[in-house]
């Protein structure tokens, strides 16, 4: 049942056609992925159909079980309701990839591994989550689509609005909402809606969208999207933030056919389930006012950039990637990270004051007398796959793996072995001779099956 109080609103919104949205409310919700470019093609054992505003996105006609698929885990697709992936309309019409993004509110990662691959080498990416228990998926999403030009951090929209002052070229506030765009996949969402609970959403939003907005540079675009459908929390917020902070409306280019509703008095768009094939969704692209204004600069960290690791180690960890010169490579405690040169001073400064869970990807390791490859090396997209000896792993192994469970591979050679499922790098493991070491995430490990 859907609440009352929303069936009536609702009525109001959209008059005789309310009865079309709340039908489709009852219907199955689409299964949507989107693919990662560390591969070419990708086959299911089901019918699949192409999600028009995005190259890479494709419904399927049945929802498979993703645990059961190891190229799942190696993040060669993202499970991504399709409406949310229009957010490659807005940045292809209004942000160049050789942009500073803020994605405010990204996990568990849907649209930052979209913003991620859309800016590829040219471009980096914050992507930050406040809530603790979420930013650890929203990490390991990150990492498993292999870019390395990502940051993630956990921090309030407040601290970057403080500190860092026209620095971004586009932010994305992918807000918390009431969800009523959810209501066919999420029963929760259901129980919790109340007018005073939108009311609630709408008053969070706007403060969101305050404290963050000193961090967009005057000229910058801001993509602000919910997944909810009344105008509190879509129009009026757009609305009360043009008035308020100053921003003008950025008409974006769609074709007619993909069933888009341009929102009330113009402001935004709303994808309706009755209408558009995906779930519940609204987006509106903004430009911050230009004005004067001093631009963001980098300052020489106060505290001392750490300790370089040995130079031998260096080199050897330079021949695991196809374009060493494209990484700066930092040690913090035993662990390299590596992160894209060209943004090496901003990043070493950010690192002083964000709360920084992952940046770029793990490279290596100090491990007794020697270094060695850390997992998210082996989901890089510039992972020089020939530094290592690969084992390819049938679907049973493969899981096997992915549980860290034991492993019994015939006639591998001693050392370090790149393991792989349908020529996609999964992980790594360790032949120590009598054993091979499952070097896994336990973190990460499929629990249940
Ligand atoms: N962008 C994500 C994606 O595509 O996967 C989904 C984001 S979800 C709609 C909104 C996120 O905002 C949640 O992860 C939630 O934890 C976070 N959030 C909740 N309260 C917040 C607040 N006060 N400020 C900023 N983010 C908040």
């Amino acid at each position: 049942m859907l609440p009352l109080d929303f069936t009536d609103s609702m009525r109001q919104q959209l008059g005789a056609e309310a009865d079309d949205l709340f039908r489709s409310l009852q219907a199955e919700p689409s299964c949507s992925i989107r693919l990662n470019d560390k591969i070419d093609v990708l086959t299911f054992d089901c019918d699949t159909d192409e999600v028009p505003w995005h190259i890479d996105g494709y419904y399927l006609s049945e929802r498979p079980q993703f645990t059961l698929d190891p190229l799942f885990h190696a993040g060669c697709y993202y499970v991504q309701e399709a409406s949310s992936m229009f957010i490659e309309q807005a940045l292809e019409q209004y942000v160049q990839p050789e942009s500073v993004v803020l994605d405010l509110c990204a996990a568990p990662g849907g649209k930052s591994t979209l913003i991620s691959q859309y800016l590829g080498e040219q471009g980096l990416l914050l992507a930050n989550e406040v809530v603790r228990q979420r930013v650890f998926i929203l990490s390991e999403n990150i990492q498993k689509w292999g870019n390395g030009n990502t940051i993630v951090t956990h921090n309030a929209p407040s601290e970057f609005g403080e500190k860092c002052r026209n620095l971004f070229d586009c932010i994305l506030v992918d807000a918390p909402c009431s969800g009523e765009g959810m209501f066919r996949k999420d029963m929760q969402a259901r129980e919790e809606w109340s007018l005073k609970q939108v009311q609630l959403c709408a008053e969070r939003q706007r403060s969101i969208l305050m404290d963050v907005w000193d961090a967009l540079k005057p000229g910058g675009v801001l993509i602000y999207s919910t997944c909810t459908f009344n105008r509190q929390e879509n129009e009026q917020n757009v609305q009360w933030l043009c008035e308020c902070l100053g921003a003008d409306i950025l008409p974006l280019d769609y074709d007619p056919s993909w069933g888009i509703q341009e929102g009330h008095g113009g402001i935004g768009y709303h994808f309706y389930p009755h209408l558009t094939r995906g779930e519940g969704f609204y987006v509106c692209c903004l430009r911050k006012h230009q004005e004067d204004f001093a631009p963001f600069r980098v300052k020489a960290p106060k505290k001392p950039t750490p300790a370089p690791l040995h130079p031998e180690y260096i080199q050897e960890m330079q021949k695991w990637l196809q374009h060493p010169e494209r990484w700066a490579i930092r040690l913090t405690d035993r662990f390299a990270t590596a992160y894209p040169a060209k943004y090496k001073e901003l990043i070493d400064y950010l690192y002083t004051f964000l709360t920084c869970i992952s940046c770029g990807f793990g490279l290596g390791e100090e491990r007794g007398k020697g270094i060695a490859p850390q997992h998210s090396l082996s989901m890089l997209k510039d992972l020089k796959r020939e530094a290592f000896h690969a084992v390819p792993l049938n679907h049973e192994q493969a899981l096997s793996y992915l549980r860290t469970e034991a492993l019994s591979l015939e006639n591998v050679p001693l050392g370090m072995l790149l393991l792989t499922y349908e020529g996609v790098p999964l992980g790594f493991a360790k032949n120590v001779g009598n054993r091979q070491n499952n070097l896994y995430p336990n973190e990460w490990r499929i629990r249940h099956l």
